[in-house]
């Protein structure tokens, strides 16, 4: 018997890998990957990470910087469960396609480095799926290396990103000391530095370790048991409903590189990440993710950057139904039917075909210039749209211009066309038109120069402007006298006005002097 859609929907755990650069998360992919049987050994994909890796037709930009399709996302089985990790660049990969693949996930795990704690990168990142209100995991990594207190990393979470922290486990030593874990959720503990099974010990009826087991005895358990104690009484309470929503994170300890916790790590999360759920669509309507209808929306585009293959690959979650070859679909922002026969369903290791994704997995889809981010397309005779992609606000700015000024069509055209692609952001200064661009990260600008001359066959001069803050104003409550070379005021490509602040002194200077304008932040 085929298996009904519902089951497999609730097999599915699609979540992303948050975090500061560094702090682990291509390890702790690795480990996750090797547990899943996907991959055979470690280090297969931080060798893809160092560009060591062989595949002929990686987008060339991207496989400079040995990123790849096949790894953008990674699927693999657990426990019974299908798990879909998205990944989502950092460093100078950052882009805005970074912050959207975070409106595709139905959790994340945001990974910590214990020595140093919440860095930039990660506060950004947790504000975005914080807004979502979805489910986020903690795993404080680096165990093996002397860290901050396990209690001041939790308060941490607190006190700069106002989630509760809930321990799933604790650690029994650490640094040079490190012994074990205890394993609050599954009731035993987690041998530091032992392969195989064995390493696990169950722990006895009133929480504690056999009296057999050397650590039992060992004064560094017994500060274990002691903490224990104390978060049981002093810390957070264990909340579903708030962890659902986003409010309580459940904190986790491990150590990536040493494959120490991140077992005990995946054994809770596939129980407790949610699988799909339902989706908001047509501006209030329910669309349950087993609704027999496929659906989907389209959330990042990787334009092919070798000129001779001018395809690009849409990746889509699967929102409802289930995609096969060959479907039939309809886009909602033109009504026009699409046959979906160039799909690509994501392994780690390699590209297959797929047959069947369903709520949950995603699609990449070989695409001619037809899908844009944030479409929806749907198979039903019922038109799913799902709400816009919200828009990130830039944090870098580029004065732009054609090189050849007689080639000022192509550089329009191209320019438009990017724009509304989602690859970029356009704005116009306030006076005299000329044209600046925003992204979230470097990698946007050199995508885009690189598109202009290979797609539009135009060459585009940059300027840096640099870091800017962006603020909107209320056009009513602008003054043109407000701008200066500090604060350049601009107009988004909706003509609404923003200042770009040179700093965020200059933001405080400019709120000082104009105590009533209203300034606001998009996210
Ligand atoms: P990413 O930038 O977040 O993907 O971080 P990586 O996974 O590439 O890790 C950054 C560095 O930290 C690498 O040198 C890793 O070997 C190291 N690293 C990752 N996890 C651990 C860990 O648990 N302990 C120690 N000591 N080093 C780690």
């Amino acid at each position: 018997m085929t298996e009904k859609l519902i089951d497999k929907v609730n097999k599915r755990r699609t979540f992303a890998i948050i975090s500061h650069p560094d702090a682990g998360k291509t390890t702790i992919t690795e480990q996750l990957l090797l547990f899943g049987g996907v991959i055979r050994q470690a280090g297969t994909v931080k060798a893809r990470k160092t560009g060591n890796y062989a595949t002929s037709d990686w987008m060339e930009i991207e496989k400079q910087r040995g990123i790849s399709v096949t790894s953008s996302v990674m699927q693999f089985e657990y426990e019974g469960k299908r798990i879909n990790i998205l990944d989502t660049p950092g460093h100078q990969d950052f882009s805005e396609d970074t912050y959207r693949t975070l409106m595709a996930v139905d959790a994340a795990v945001m990974v910590i480095d214990s020595a140093k704690g919440i860095e930039p990168q990660t506060k950004k990142l947790f504000k975005v799926v914080k807004k979502r209100g979805i489910p986020i995991f903690t795993f404080m990594n680096k165990l093996d290396r002397d860290g901050r207190p396990p209690l001041d990393l939790i308060a941490e979470l607190e006190e700069l990103l106002g989630i509760e922290g809930v321990a799933m486990d604790w650690p029994i030593g650490s640094g040079q000391t490190l012994k074990g874990l205890y394993d609050i959720a599954n009731k035993r503990v987690e041998l530091y530095h032992k392969d195989g099974e064995d390493r696990f010990i169950p722990l006895t009826e009133d929480g504690t370790l056999p009296d057999s087991e050397e650590l039992s005895h060992d004064p560094q358990f017994e500060e274990t048991l002691d903490d224990i104690d104390l978060i049981k009484e002093a810390g957070n309470t264990f909340d579903l409903e708030k962890i659902a929503k986003g409010d309580q994170t459940p904190v986790f300890f491990g150590s990536a590189l040493t494959n120490f916790g991140v077992e005990t790590f995946l054994k809770s999360f596939v129980d407790l990440a949610p699988a799909p759920s339902s989706h908001e669509v047509n501006g209030g309507e329910e669309l349950a993710a087993d609704d027999p209808s496929f659906a989907g929306f389209i959330f990042k585009i990787q334009a092919n950057m070798n000129p001779h293959h001018r395809d690009r690959i849409a990746f889509v979650r699967v929102a409802s139904g289930e995609f096969n070859r060959g479907l039939d679909v309809t886009l909602a922002r033109t009504g026009k039917t699409i046959r979906l026969n160039n799909a690509t369903e994501f392994m780690s290791s390699e590209r297959v075909q797929v047959n069947d994704a369903v709520a949950g997995d995603i699609v990449g889809l070989y695409d001619t210039g037809n899908f844009q981010i944030g479409d929806s397309i749907y198979s039903g005779k019922r038109k799913v749209e799902f709400p816009e992609l919200p828009e990130f606000t830039p944090e870098l700015f580029m004065r732009v211009t054609a090189k050849n000024v007689m080639k000022q069509k192509s550089f329009h055209k191209g320019m438009n066309q990017l724009v509304q692609e989602g690859a970029i952001q356009l704005y116009k200064n306030y006076q005299t038109d000329d044209y600046i661009l925003g992204a979230v990260g470097q990698l946007q600008f050199e995508v885009f120069k690189f598109r202009m001359m290979n797609e539009y066959n135009s060459e585009v001069e940059m300027t840096p402007i640099g870091h800017r803050v962006a603020r909107w104003i209320n056009p009513d409550q602008l003054d043109l006298s407000m701008s200066n070379s500090r604060n350049l005021l601009v107009k988004d490509r909706y003509d609404n006005p923003l200042f770009l602040f040179e700093n965020e002194f200059a933001e405080r200077f400019f709120k000082d002097k104009y105590p009533d304008i209203e300034l606001s932040e998009k996210l």
